[in-house]
C-alpha cells in the first residue's frame, strides 16, 4: 500500500561526518533559515527523513544522517537506504582536517555503490568561506585527487565518477551547488532548457532562469553560461517578491505570490531583472536590457507560450508517469 507514499519517492541523500554541515544546509536550503541560525543547532543524531513535498516543485526527500551511524553493521539496511535514492551528497568539512572523512567517503561510496550503480555522486567540499580563494582550490585538488585514487585502487575508477562542488552556506555556492545536484534528477531538463533557449532568443533576454520559488534551487537554465553574480541577483529579486507579497498579499494564508505576479527592478546598470510566475512552485527570473524590455508586447506574448509549454511538459508527464512524485527515480 506504500504506492505513492513517502518510501516510493525518489531521495537526495546528505551523508557525512557529524559537524560537516549537513543540518545547516538541509535548514538553509529548504527552511529559509539564516546561515547564523545554524550556529545553534543541535548536531543531527538521528535519521532524519525531510520530505519537501507541498511547497516545492522539486519532490525529494533529504535524509540528514548522522556521521556516527555505522551502515556496515547488519541491521543497517542498505538495500532501502541506497536502493531507490536519486543522488547521494557526501558533505565535507573543508576547514577541518578531512582525512577521516575521505576515509568515510571511499567507505560510502563504494558501499552505495555496490546497492545501486545509477546514483549520482555528490561530493560537497563544504564551509570553504573560511578559506582563502588558493586555499579553496588547493582543497578541491586535493579531495579530488585523493578520492579518485582511493576509487581507482578499488577498481572503481570509470565506474564511479563524482562530482565536486565548492559550498558554502554563507553565500550562494550552496544553491548554486544544489541546482546542478537537483537538475539532474530531472528527466525534462534537455525540453525545459530548449524552451528557456528558445524563450531568451526570441525576446532578446539576456538570461533566464527556471526557479523552484520555495528553494531557490534554480531547475534550469538557458545555454549561455551562468555567472554567479546573475545568479545571486535572480536570487534576491526571488526574496525580495516573496517577502512583499507576503506582506502586501491579501491572503494571508498563501503569499500573493499567483498567476499575475509580475515583477520588476531596474539595475543602475541598464539592466532589468524580471520576474514572472510560471505556475504554483514555478517562477521565470530573467535578465533584459532596458530598451529590450521596452518591447513589452513581444515579451508578454512569448511568455504566454512559454508558460503554455512548461504547462505542456509537466501534463504529458503526469498523465503517463503520475504525479512528479517520480521525479528522478529509476
Ligand atoms: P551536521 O552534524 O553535519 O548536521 O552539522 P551542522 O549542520 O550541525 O553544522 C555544524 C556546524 O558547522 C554549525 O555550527 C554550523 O553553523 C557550521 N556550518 C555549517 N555550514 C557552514 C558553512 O558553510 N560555513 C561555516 N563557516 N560554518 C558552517
Amino acid at each position: 500500500g506504500a504506492v505513492g507514499g513517502v518510501e516510493n519517492k525518489p531521495r537526495i541523500l546528505l551523508m557525512g561526518l557529524r559537524r560537516s554541515g549537513k543540518s545547516s544546509i538541509q535548514k538553509v536550503v529548504f527552511h529559509k533559515l539564516s546561515p547564523n541560525e545554524t550556529l545553534f543547532l543541535e548536531s543531527t543524531s538521528k535519521v532524519v527523513k525531510d520530505d519537501i513535498n507541498n511547497s516545492s516543485f522539486v519532490q525529494f526527500q533529504v535524509w540528514d544522517f548522522p556521521g556516527q551511524i555505522d551502515f556496515f553493521d547488519p541491521t543497517f539496511d542498505s538495500e532501502q537506504i541506497f536502493g531507490s535514492c536519486g543522488s547521494l551528497i557526501f558533505v565535507i568539512d573543508a576547514q577541518d582536517d578531512y582525512r577521516q572523512a575521505l576515509i568515510r567517503l571511499h567507505q560510502t561510496l563504494t558501499k552505495a555503490f555496490q546497492v545501486n550503480q545509477n546514483i549520482k555522486f555528490e561530493v560537497f567540499i563544504h564551509k570553504v568561506d573560511g578559506l582563502s580563494d588558493d586555499r579553496k582550490w588547493e582543497a578541491q585538488r586535493d579531495i579530488q585527487t585523493k578520492a579518485t585514487c582511493d576509487l581507482a585502487d578499488a577498481g572503481l575508477d570509470g565506474l564511479l565518477r563524482p562530482s565536486f562542488y565548492l559550498t558554502s552556506i554563507y553565500d550562494h555556492s550552496i544553491f548554486e551547488a544544489f541546482s546542478r545536484v537537483v537538475q539532474k534528477l530531472i528527466p525534462q531538463l534537455p525540453t525545459l532548457e530548449n524552451l528557456l533557449n528558445i524563450l531568451v532568443s526570441n525576446c532578446g533576454l539576456e538570461k533566464a532562469f527556471l526557479f523552484d520559488v520555495v528553494s531557490k534551487i534554480y531547475i534550469a537554465t538557458d545555454s549561455s553560461p551562468v555567472d554567479m553574480l546573475s545568479y545571486e541577483l535572480c536570487c534576491d529579486m526571488i526574496d525580495v517578491v516573496i517577502d512583499v507579497s507576503c506582506i502586501y498579499g491579501d491572503d494571508v494564508e498563501a503569499c500573493a505570490y499567483d498567476q499575475q505576479s509580475a515583477s520588476i527592478i531596474k539595475l543602475s546598470n541598464g539592466v532589468i531583472l524580471y520576474l514572472r510566475e510560471v505556475n504554483r512552485f514555478l517562477a521565470l527570473v530573467c535578465l533584459i536590457r532596458e530598451e529590450v524590455f521596452e518591447r513589452q508586447g513581444l515579451i508578454e506574448y512569448n511568455f504566454h507560450c512559454f508558460r503554455e509549454s512548461i504547462q505542456q511538459v509537466f501534463e504529458v508527464r503526469r498523465k503517463t508517469q503520475g504525479p512528479l512524485t517520480s521525479l528522478g527515480s529509476y
